[in-house]
């Protein structure tokens, strides 16, 4: 495995989040003595990296200019607190100063991950004298910083200071300015994202700081929670929906997902899994033999690889591919990168087009999943049974698609029934998201989504002839949903809604 620092990701955005500042009451800043602070440090009451500030990225020419000014006797800028109950406090401004600081001090009292970052040791001369460590520590700790306490009233006035000091020196990223919302809006959702970041920085070893490893989670959720087609990076705008439609239950199924995620690409992958998301190095020559090692690999993640694998790994359950000839579909996998015309949609400018996306996904299917891992929708439709489609027919008698009632003559047999999101492995004879259709509706529907289906005008005509099942239908669907749960319910309703004008 090599090891690669990947700071920058091949991503486009603006922050296009407008937060409100409310009106604060926040006391005069005080004069306090470093060593001071360093005692409240080391006595765990302040927390240097709450959750929504960054890691530590001052350089060590950074930190050796703020120690020479503490010498000096320069003041610094403020540094503001949030009052985190019993006598502690979150760093809101001054994490890179403090981190310094601490550091070059007592650098044990550093997180190990950090202390390599740090220094512990600087030469100063004073008067063509070197000036010892021990008296440069010294003075250091008698100077005084100015510090602002801000009460524990309102997370979003600590995000909005945050936010506002931030837009100075380093700016920070989207997902760093997301991070901070997640940690105070949406805590468990926060904690899967660091949960999955980790893991990716540990099968690509790659650090993925500055957030980037969160960014990659929450891409892997929203692309399997909604597809392709929504922008996150949009927060204003997306912000209240991620916090109503990742609910406990959601986050549970999520989790589950991603567990999975990671379990193929081992399978698939091997030792190998630092470049799963990898294409290969531009320029260099393929070799002939068909074997990873033999290829170069570009040392950057590749977003739609990324967002490919996301997205249709998870599909599969673990059933499906236990029995799968893994070496082969590694080859299949190193023969879809060599794929001229595949490379091309997901390199360069413009991969991020609706026309590339659609291109890509077509290519994927059929160059590497068809062929590879075979179809994930068959295991979905044998492991229902028919006893399973009686107990939904009794409760949601009409096809979710066209809202038709199955007629008394219908043998529950030929229904057709469907796991409206693929099911994850181990939960397979739950009746959890199963919904019958006609099986007419569901050739139709093919392998379009819902979304794509319901705007042809064979389906729009459907609907319109068994307009007048829908209040009945959404009433069953509403008990049904309450019972077992739809995680495509809400939609399932607008969408019924919304045809009641048809
Ligand atoms: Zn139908």
């Amino acid at each position: 495995m090599t090891k690669t620092q990947v700071n920058d990701f091949d991503i486009d955005e603006i922050d296009r989040y407008h937060g409100n500042l409310s009106t604060p009451h926040i006391k005069e800043p005080v004069p306090r003595l470093i060593t001071d602070i360093l005692n409240s440090y080391t006595r765990n009451e302040i927390n240097l990296q709450p959750d929504y500030q960054r890691q530590f990225v001052w350089n060590k020419t950074k930190q050796k200019q703020l120690i020479k000014s503490l010498y000096a006797g320069f003041p610094l800028p403020m540094f503001y607190f949030a009052e985190s109950g019993n006598n502690s406090y979150e760093v809101v401004d001054g994490q890179q100063r403090l981190t310094t600081i601490f550091g070059f001090l007592n650098p044990k009292s550093i997180n190990k991950h950090i202390r390599k970052k740090i220094i512990s040791k600087i030469q100063l001369n004073h008067n063509g004298d070197q000036i010892k460590l021990n008296d440069l520590r010294q003075t250091i700790e008698k100077r005084n910083i100015y510090c602002v306490y801000l009460p524990e009233t309102s997370v979003n006035l600590k995000y909005e200071i945050f936010r506002v000091l931030n837009q100075g020196a380093t700016m920070l990223k989207p997902q760093e300015i997301r991070n901070c919302l997640f940690a105070s809006e949406m805590p468990k959702f926060n904690k899967l994202l660091k949960t999955v970041a980790n893991k990716l920085r540990k099968i690509t070893g790659m650090t993925l700081d500055r957030m980037l490893g969160e960014e990659l989670a929450l891409r892997f959720f929203v692309i399997n929670k909604y597809g392709y087609e929504r922008d996150i990076t949009d927060l204003s705008n997306n912000f209240n929906m991620l916090k109503k439609d990742f609910n406990e239950r959601e986050i549970k199924r999520m989790k589950q997902k991603s567990e999975l995620f990671f379990w193929i690409l081992k399978k698939m992958f091997e030792s190998d899994i630092d470049d799963c998301f990898q294409v290969l190095q531009k320029g260099v020559k393929s070799p002939k033999i068909n074997k990873w090692g033999f290829y170069s690999f570009s040392k950057k993640i590749n977003q739609s690889l990324f967002h490919l694998l996301s997205f249709y790994l998870p599909k599969y359950s673990k059933n499906q591919l236990n029995g799968k000839n893994f070496i082969g579909i590694k080859k299949g996998y190193l023969e879809i990168l060599k794929n001229q015309r595949f490379v091309s949609v997901i390199t360069g400018s413009g991969t991020n087009s609706k026309r590339n996306i659609k291109k890509s996904n077509q290519i994927f299917k059929k160059v590497f999943l068809e062929k590879y891992l075979g179809d994930w929708t068959d295991n979905q439709k044998r492991n229902i049974t028919k006893s399973e489609k009686e107990t939904i027919r009794q409760n949601v008698p009409y096809c979710y698609l066209c809202y038709g009632k199955f007629g008394k003559k219908m043998e529950t047999g030929k229904i057709h029934a469907e796991h409206i999101e693929p099911y994850i492995a181990g939960k397979e004879s739950e009746l959890e998201n199963i919904l019958l259709a006609h099986p007419r509706c569901n050739a139709e529907k093919k392998d379009m989504s819902i979304d794509e289906y319901r705007v042809t005008p064979k389906s729009q005509k459907r609907r319109k002839t068994q307009k007048k099942n829908i209040m009945a239908y959404r009433q069953a669907l509403k008990e049904w949903n309450k019972a077992y749960g739809l995680d495509i319910y809400s939609k399932l309703m607008k969408f019924a809604k919304s045809d009641i004008n048809l």
